[in-house]
Order: structure tokens, then sequence, then C-alpha cells
């Protein structure tokens, strides 16, 4: 294992004096889940609304009763997020790419590239939403 000050000698910008010492930080799986503290207190929850093209939606968020400030745990964040692909995919503005469509004799199947599956396991699954019978919504569960 490395000392401190070897580590400062391989980084450059870190002076000597900024490291103080290792440290191990567990983060509890559940961190995100919970209220969030905000001004010496627990934030609570609260809902807001997105209008958009006649709909109304809605997501909950943790707002701090002293301050007023919103915050998102990382469900609301993912919420949130399919919300905001919703309207990039009403406005046409979401990204595309175009794919050939491959057949192996019984089923047809696309690849993605590389690039874009470097955080995919193997065992994860993806999910297929039919919009019509031309165009499909794929998520990678
Ligand atoms: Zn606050």
């Amino acid at each position: 294992m490395k000392t401190p000050t070897k580590q400062a000698e391989e980084l450059e910008g870190i002076k000597e004096s900024e490291i103080l010492e290792e440290v191990n930080v567990t983060i509890d799986k559940d961190a995100f889940k919970k209220p969030i503290r905000c001004c010496g207190r627990l934030a609570e929850k609260a809902w807001k609304k997105i209008s958009y093209i006649g709909l109304e939606l809605t997501y909950d968020v943790w707002r701090c009763s002293k301050c007023g400030k919103d915050y998102l745990d990382a469900h609301q964040s993912k919420n949130l997020q399919k919300i905001w692909a919703l309207q990039m995919l009403l406005e046409g503005k979401a990204p595309t790419m175009e794919r050939s469509l491959n057949y192996d004799g019984k089923t047809y199947f696309v690849r993605f590239p590389k690039d874009l599956t470097s955080g995919w396991k193997r065992k994860e699954k993806a999910r297929m939403t039919m919009l019509t019978p031309e165009k499909y919504l794929v998520e990678i569960v």
C-alpha cells in the first residue's frame, strides 16, 4: 500500500500538506432514500407539477420548510428523469441513432454500439414497450 506522501508525489497539483490521512467510507445502500436534512431539520415531502402540452405531470421532492430549497433523492431523480425523457421524446429532441436490423433466420435483433453499453451487466434485461408497430421504447432494467 502506498503512503500518503508517495501518492502526493504521483498526483500533480496536490500539495503534501493537503493530504491528511486515508479514510474508508461506507455509504449505506439506502443513504439516498432517506429524507434529506437542510437548515438543521428534516425536509418534508412536497409535490411539484410540470404542465406540458396539456399534460400535468407531478413528481415529489424533499422541501426544506425553512429555506424552501427542494432536494431530490435517487428515486425522485429517476422519476424526474423519466418526465424529461418524455418531454424530449415528444419534442423530437431525444438523441436517436439508426442501426441495421439483423435477422438470424428466426428472429430480428439490433446491436447496440459498445460505447453505449460499457455500464451494462450480462444479466440485465431489455424491457421493450411498443409505442406503435414501428416504434419501440427499449429500457435496460
Ligand atoms: Zn433549508
